[in-house]
């Protein structure tokens, strides 16, 4: 088998690629509109109730229209998947593992469609679209491979006369909550995870982009998925979310989104409910409040650029992006300065039209972030952006606000969008301090060249995923597992060696010879 590599990125600048997809762009534009169905074992279910999903760069550009689960397909969709189950787990898990190959193979030749759908559906820029449809194929490619390696279980110690193994077994039916903001390589990556693991999957996607998730759906059945093994039930968190997580017969859930959504979760599956007999496993992703430091011994043309490219990179919608810099008093005001006048220079508008930056996803996030903003001008300095604009689509400029305090609240909550604290700090220490001072711990960068601060960083900077000399977010599949500490979640490192576990239980088998 070839190794495992992550799959490279298109090169917009040629003109040849800049072509195909334009191309696929018009493609996915001729399919607008259309309606999708539920998929339950298999069969397609059109319910009264819908989600309709829009360009949030486009407000009056529909998408498509994805019918709605509620508490009785739920019910009916558990019902499959625990029966799917019990074939499902005997499955080789080589040949799972080979429908994970063939669905890679498939997206790979449509990965400009499956991007298109992403910069109309979810806002994405042409590359961030791109970036996304390229972790998906990485996700099904190596967790393909870490499920072979997991099948080999591991040979434990024996005395002549025994012998010893511990072997890995599929759990269940696993319910998987995606989020927009990434909702083909999480959600994708999410689902894969517990099918090639043996166990059987209830997917419910944000309700933001379900139609990039329902078109994975006909790649999985193109691939030759068993009907049953992923049933497709887009709904709403309160009805179909609730249900399934309370649900005695739910063995594990797989969470990527807010923490307030995520918090919630954990909290209703601790609850043992009449007739379960496990304790279920919640993976939860959830928030960030991502800073990258910056020291009076670095580069500072370098610390500029990967603010702007980490802190406004999908419009500051990732839970990995740069939401505040933390700067030495020495190299302060240039390094604002230098950032301001790079983001400047961003163009806003819809992004397939190759605009560096799109909208926001929804009216919801839109009010959310414009009043950050109003909070950010209470609390230190705007320097740049500001202005929001609702009237076609979700746009917010590029927004930095300084000089502020390390507690204020710029610097701790979670904004999710293109707003950029800038803090100061007196040294490196307090600069460690404050990256640390807040309720999350996911991605952190420190940009410096001097060996002990980054050995510092190393041991104090408490982040799950830390990068030196580079910015925060982008973290590649196999190459820097994700995940984070504290309120960012769970820590299971998507796209790590022991992400798989998270979805297998272990059995040790010992025979007298
Ligand atoms: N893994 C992505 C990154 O490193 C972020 C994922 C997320 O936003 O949930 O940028």
């Amino acid at each position: 088998m070839i190794p495992y590599r992550h799959e490279p990125a298109v090169d917009f600048s040629k003109e040849e690629n800049k072509k195909a997809f334009q191309a696929a762009l018009g493609k996915v534009e001729s399919e607008l509109g259309k309606s999708y169905d539920l998929i339950v074992g298999g069969e397609h279910i059109s319910t009264n109730e819908k989600i309709t999903s829009i360009n949030p760069g486009k407000k009056d550009q529909v998408i498509g229209v994805v019918s709605k689960a509620n508490k009785e397909i739920a019910e009916k969709a558990m019902q499959t998947a625990l029966e799917t189950y019990e074939t499902w787990r005997k499955w080789d898990a080589k040949l799972r593992a080979d429908i994970l190959f063939r669905t890679a193979a498939i997206v790979r030749r449509r990965k400009h469609e499956f991007s298109a759908w992403m910069v109309l559906e979810a806002g994405k820029p042409w590359d961030e679209a791109d970036g996304d449809t390229s972790e998906a194929i990485d996700f099904m490619e190596f967790y393909a491979r870490q499920m072979l390696k997991y099948d080999k279980g591991y040979d434990c110690l024996s005395e002549p006369g025994d012998h010893n193994e511990m072997f890995y077994k599929p759990m269940g039916v696993g319910v998987v909550i995606s989020p927009w903001n990434f909702p083909f390589a999480i959600m994708a990556g999410m689902t894969v995870a517990g099918v090639v693991t043996g166990n059987t999957i209830l997917l419910k996607p944000a309700s933001n982009t379900p139609v990039v998730a329902a078109k994975f759906m006909e790649v999985l059945e193109e691939a030759g998925l068993p009907k049953g093994v992923v049933n497709f039930i887009p709904g709403s968190g309160s009805e179909v979310g609730d249900y399934l997580v309370d649900h005695p017969k739910t063995r594990f859930i797989n969470f990527t989104g807010s923490r307030d959504v995520g918090t919630r979760i954990y909290e209703r599956a601790s609850k043992v409910q009449d007739g379960q007999v496990w304790l279920k496993r919640v993976v939860a992703e959830m928030g960030g409040k991502d800073t990258i430091v910056v020291d009076n011994d670095a580069d500072l043309e370098l610390a500029a650029q990967s603010i702007v490219y980490a802190a406004y990179g999908y419009a500051g919608q990732k839970c990995s992006a740069c939401s505040r810099a933390v700067v030495h008093e020495d190299v302060y005001d240039e390094v604002l300065n230098r950032t301001v006048e790079i983001a400047k220079g961003l163009s806003v508008g819809e992004p397939k039209d190759e605009n560096y930056m799109g909208p926001v996803i929804d009216e919801g996030a839109f009010k959310k972030i414009a009043s950050y903003i109003e909070i950010g001008k209470e609390e230190g300095k705007l320097v740049l952006g500001g202005e929001v604009d609702d009237s076609k689509g979700y746009y917010i400029q590029p927004t930095i606000i300084a000089d502020l305090d390390p507690e204020a609240r710029l610097m701790k909550e979670e904004v999710f969008g293109p707003v950029l604290a800038f803090a100061k700090a007196k040294d490196f220490d307090e600069a460690i301090e404050i990256a640390n001072n807040t309720d999350y711990a996911l991605t952190g960068a420190v940009i410096t060249r001097d060996r002990q601060k980054i050995a510092i960083a190393r041991r104090d900077f408490h982040v799950g995923n830390l990068y030196i000399n580079r910015g925060c977010t982008g973290s590649v599949v196999g190459y820097q597992p994700f995940g984070g500490f504290k309120m960012s979640g769970t820590d299971a490192k998507a796209g790590g060696p022991d992400y798989l576990s998270n979805f297998l239980e272990a059995k040790t088998y010992t025979e007298k010879l």
